[in-house]
């Protein structure tokens, strides 16, 4: 006979972690599967100010990462501003970040099993999480198995090219003046960003999957003009998803007995990539349906408080990287910064 957990929660980044946090607070102690940590996922390891003002907790890790002053833009046309974007926002490693949600987790009586799932199948009411070393039957699935997720292919199906983005990018060291910045790019839908963090930078690039192949080029290009002498130490390429349909977000991201969150479920923000909001929120949300034990209310939940900003940062997408248009509202955002 095989073991029966009542919650199995496949993947233990920011969505997996927070959503167990928040259920232990109700009592309710799941399990996670994670085989990675501790590891440095790719990522800018942004936290905007945004983040922090509904996620108060973050504020605990700043003095671990770089807060920034404030960014600097660069147009497709290469003109230059300095803005108040992010300011007070910081950068960190995310396998530090990652780490420490995951740690509060077990402190608070959630499981983790430090375990790949490699099979999932439904038998009857339940599910069977299959892993090299067990086999065990769940009641309720929970996938926050990041943007190839399992459970998402056994639910409603992967996530398909159209809405799915590719980075690439460094982890790198340098001597000068730390400074966030973002630059727009004429070629691509898309933008480079730099994002200081304590002891290191991610700089990285990121677009539509059909442009993947500029993508070195065009970063190498900006680090020649712009950072020449920073050393760079490790390297990443990663997918995440960014919706370039609007009707992606009427897909369901919860069933009877499963429910999909953060990269999972897709619920990143089409137009700048962030999803570490998104995936604070969606495991909150997911936890609050989950203990009213109707799991199916979650994606009325989402849908109601985020669902109609990612439909419409999808639908602005297009309009958002036009050259001219990216061009006029950063100059705009300069602007404003110094009458601020
Ligand atoms: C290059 C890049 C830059 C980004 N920059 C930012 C940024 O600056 N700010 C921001 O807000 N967002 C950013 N994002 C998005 C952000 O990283 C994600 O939205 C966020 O990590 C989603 O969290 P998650 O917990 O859903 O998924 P993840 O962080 O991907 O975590 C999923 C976890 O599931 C585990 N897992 C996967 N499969 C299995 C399996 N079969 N069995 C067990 N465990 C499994 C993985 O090991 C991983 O630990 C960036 C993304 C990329 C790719």
């Amino acid at each position: 006979m095989e073991q029966t957990e009542n919650i199995v929660i496949v993947g233990g980044g920011p969505a997996g972690a927070y959503c167990a946090l928040e259920l232990s607070k109700h009592g309710v102690h799941p399990t996670i599967f994670d085989h990675s940590h501790p590891r440095e996922k790719p990522c800018g390891g942004g936290i905007s100010p945004i983040i922090i003002k509904k996620f108060p907790f973050l504020e605990n890790f700043r003095s671990e990462g770089f807060t920034f002053p404030g960014f600097k833009l660069i147009t497709c046309t290469n003109h230059q501003v300095s803005t108040n974007w992010y300011k007070n926002g910081f950068g960190i490693s995310r396998r530090l970040l990652d780490e420490k949600i995951l740690e509060m987790a077990t402190k608070k009586g959630s499981k983790l099993i430090k375990e790949k799932v490699i099979k999932i199948q439904k038998k009857g009411n339940k599910w069977i999480i299959k892993t090299k070393k067990r086999v065990l039957l769940s009641k309720i699935l929970v996938g926050a198995d990041g943007v190839n997720s399992i459970v998402r292919l056994n639910t409603v199906g992967s996530i398909s090219n159209e809405n799915l983005a590719l980075t690439y990018g460094y982890l790198a060291t340098s001597n000068e003046k730390k400074r966030a910045t973002i630059k727009y790019m004429g070629e691509i839908p898309g933008y480079i960003w730099v994002f200081p963090r304590k002891n290191c930078y991610s700089i990285g690039i990121g677009s539509e999957l059909r442009y993947g192949g500029k993508l070195r080029i065009l970063l190498d290009d900006f680090i020649s003009q712009y950072c020449p002498n920073i050393k760079i130490f490790s390297k990443f390429a990663a997918m995440l998803p960014s919706a370039n349909n609007p009707k992606f977000f009427s897909l369901p991201s919860s069933g009877k007995n499963w429910i999909l969150i953060g990269d999972a479920a897709g619920h990143v923000d089409p137009i700048s990539g962030g999803g570490i909001l998104y995936a604070l929120w969606g495991a909150k949300l997911a936890a609050k349906a989950i203990i009213k034990n109707d799991l199916q209310a979650y994606d009325k939940l989402w849908k109601k408080e985020y669902g109609n900003k990612l439909k419409t940062q999808s639908k602005k997408k297009d309009a958002f990287y036009d050259p001219v248009n990216s061009t006029f509202m950063i100059l705009l955002a300069g602007k404003k910064s110094m009458n601020a």
